[in-house]
């Protein structure tokens, strides 16, 4: 990645003008980090209400008129107050699992706009799931749909049903997020589809109503997106002529952010190119359903933590910080590159040299890094932000180490709101016992 021999202590932020700097300092909307971070201590989430809404009008605005539902691919980000602005906004949701179902259920969103993802539905999600009325289920497998018939069936309801097909187009990102190749362990095979298709139209309590795909996350290109859309329109003409009509195509999430030198593909460049095919095709009736996760949430978000040590070695200089893996994995997990910023960068003749950094946590693991070869002025003691953190920080968060995970805020103009409490050591222990 080109930023890391650079000066990363006075670069501008990334993704989102929500964040910016105002006299020196850097600022969530009109609230100062430097202040969140002493009032709530570190890590911290920080969110801005405002970044948000500003994701979500801009698959608004290049909707326009157009038949689209987005459906936010909440496992990027969970919080209740997350999910209740965008449910206001006027989104559905992609759940992955009952737990999920739970979250939208709570946050007060309504359940005809959620669809139901994943590969490993259990009976007891399935049965939840059309309990609350959902869009319906975007099913993984033959398996899956043979169980989804015979819940569905039981209950006397009838399952509506979009099977998830497998492209296998290349994505171009990360082995760990590309989701629409043949060895991954998603969807159905493009090659198998049109007989499924046919054993769901046969089966009791199942309603076919849609083809859904999803073929990995962080593109950055539209052609994916086109070839897989390509495809998929072929399959639903052969259904067509097979008596099987659809009523909604679904292109999935993965849209890209800014991390650092990125150009995002702005969805009105993909939706335009969508419709264009849509039309050309003879299919602009067909509602087209979206999963956007990380494009709408991911600039919207910071983790702030402070250094707690500076500790020069032979070989290298480590910032340790009171954020670690366990806080924020993508680092560890993926080698994702995550911009660093000092709330109040150190300038001036009493400024600390700039150094080469890696940025570590505290946990007992050589994966545990937040940021590495960064040149930075550091002191002991200051907060720093690590940008881009409001896709799949938090919610992968877990508690290594007996830390206890960070507290998120809200920022909205020039208030915040507490949206998490900080775990304390009573959460970590709850549940366990010790033998008599
Ligand atoms: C993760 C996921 C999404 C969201 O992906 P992003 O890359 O965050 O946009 C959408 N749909 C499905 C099925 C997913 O698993």
């Amino acid at each position: 990645m080109t930023a890391q021999a650079t000066d990363s202590s006075i670069h501008t932020p990334a993704g989102s003008p929500h964040f910016h700097f105002k006299d020196g300092a850097l600022h969530a909307e009109a609230v100062s980090l430097q202040k969140l971070g002493q009032d709530l201590g570190t890590p911290l989430y920080v969110y801005s209400r405002a970044a948000l809404a500003t994701a979500f009008n801009a698959y608004k605005e290049a909707i326009g008129t157009r038949d689209v539902l987005v459906c936010f691919g909440m496992k990027a980000n969970s919080n209740l107050a997350v999910l209740k602005e965008f449910a206001r906004l006027g989104s559905g949701f992609d759940i992955v699992s009952g737990g999920e179902l739970a979250r939208v259920l709570a946050a007060g969103a309504n359940p005809s706009k959620v669809v139901f993802s994943g590969v490993g539905k259990q009976v007891w999600e399935m049965r939840a799931a059309l309990d609350a009325g959902v869009k319906c289920f975007n099913v993984e497998s033959i398996p899956e749909l043979k169980r989804l018939s015979a819940v569905a069936t039981e209950m006397g309801q009838s399952a509506a049903v979009s099977l998830r097909v497998n492209p296998d187009v290349d994505a171009k990102t990360h082995p760990y997020i590309s989701t629409g190749l043949k060895e991954n362990k998603f969807g159905i095979a493009i090659e198998e589809a049109p007989a499924a298709y046919a054993l769901a139209a046969s089966l009791p309590g199942i309603s076919v109503v849609g083809v859904d795909c999803h073929i990995g996350s962080q593109i950055t290109e539209v052609d994916p997106y086109l070839d897989a859309l390509d495809k998929l329109l072929k399959l639903i003409d052969e259904l067509k002529t097979k008596g099987i009509i659809l009523k909604h195509l679904d292109i999935g999430g993965g849209l890209g952010i800014k991390y650092d030198d990125e150009t995002p593909l702005a969805p009105k460049v993909l939706l335009d190119k969508v419709f264009a095919q849509l039309q050309a095709r003879g299919y602009a009736e067909l509602q087209l359903v979206m999963e956007p996760g990380r494009s709408l949430v991911g600039n919207a978000g910071v983790m702030l933590t402070t250094v707690q040590y500076l500790k020069h070695t032979e070989a290298r200089n480590f910032a340790i910080v009171d954020a670690a893996m366990n806080d924020l994995m993508r680092p560890a997990l993926y080698e994702a590159w995550h911009g660093v910023l000092p709330v109040v960068p150190n300038s001036g003749a009493n400024a600390p040299a700039t150094t080469l950094y890696d940025v570590v946590g505290p946990v007992c693991e050589s994966a545990d890094w937040l940021a590495r070869g960064r040149q930075m002025a550091l002191n002991e003691g200051e907060i720093i932000a690590i940008e881009s953190a409001g896709a799949y920080g938090f919610v992968m968060a877990g508690n290594y180490n007996s830390r206890t995970r960070p507290a998120e805020v809200m920022v909205d103009g020039d208030k915040y709101h507490v949206i998490r409490q900080r775990e304390t050591f009573e959460d970590l222990i709850r549940g366990e016992s010790c033998l008599p």
